[in-house]
């Protein structure tokens, strides 16, 4: 195996014969709560490298510029190299975690319109919340890239939104990355998968049965394969579907 260009907790980048094209692959570790929490999931990485190929794919055909190329093995993806800007963005629709802990909002309150937050992505820094005058004085992105990851986000959160509906999942909130290519276009890039979304299943209305994403293993709710397992099998069903019409 060639050499790794860079491990993070949940994936292993590997370059390739050409340099702009890079190789992820998904683990199956998981880690919480700024990686104090550590485990494995079974499975978690090809459904992971499978559900985000599949929204990655869906979101590029709407008009969405991603670094998803192809998805050559079940846990591996080829994406496009980019530099990845520090930022998580962070979008909600519902009040959950950080949100509720920070401001003492209920959990499940809906809230007016979808809230876009900007975190320092630094491990040993604790992720923080950004400012806007912050993000400013750190220069991780110039104004204008700042102001198209904003609506780049909320067009996603809109298109995210209506998809996991039709699976029967509320889609509570998400965190993006974005990077730049080498021609500097912004491209949606990291993964989206029940690792870095809150889902919650429509079907249930206790606040435990509902979760469906990582939100178990966080909180030691148990079933936490079971649960992966059937967002990748409601999410591929859904672009099935799309594929038909
Ligand atoms: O913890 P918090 O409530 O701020 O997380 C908001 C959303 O962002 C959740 O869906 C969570 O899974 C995701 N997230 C992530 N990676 C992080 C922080 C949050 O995927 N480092």
């Amino acid at each position: 195996m060639v050499e790794k260009l860079y491990e993070g907790k949940a994936k292993i980048l590997y370059p390739t014969e050409d340099e702009e094209i890079l190789l992820t692959y998904f683990k199956d570790d998981a880690t919480a709560f700024n990686a104090q929490k550590r485990g494995q999931i079974r499975g978690k990485g090809e459904i992971n490298c499978a559900i985000s190929a599949a929204l990655f794919e869906w979101l590029e055909s709407l008009g969405i510029p991603t670094h998803y190329i192809d998805r050559p093995e079940r846990d591996r993806m080829r994406v496009k190299a980019v530099k990845i800007l520090p930022i998580e963005v962070v979008v909600r629709n519902i009040a959950a975690g950080s949100l509720c802990k920070q401001t003492g909002l209920p959990e499940g309150k809906i809230l007016p319109y979808p809230l876009v937050e900007f975190y320092l992505k630094n491990d040993a820094l604790g992720d923080p919340l950004l400012t806007r005058d912050r993000l400013a004085i750190l220069e991780l992105a110039t104004p204008q890239q700042l102001e198209q990851i904003e609506a780049m986000a909320l067009k996603i959160n809109q298109h995210l939104r209506e998809f996991f509906e039709r699976c029967g999942i509320t889609l509570v909130d998400f965190k993006l990355e974005f990077g730049l290519d080498s021609g500097g276009q912004l491209l949606l890039a990291d993964e989206i998968s029940p690792d870095t979304c809150r889902l919650w299943d429509k079907a249930e209305t206790d606040p435990k049965a509902r979760v469906m994403d990582k939100d178990r293993f966080r909180r030691d709710l148990g079933e936490v394969e079971s649960a992966y397992q059937r967002v990748q099998q409601r999410v591929l069903e859904q672009i099935a579907q799309l594929r038909n019409q």
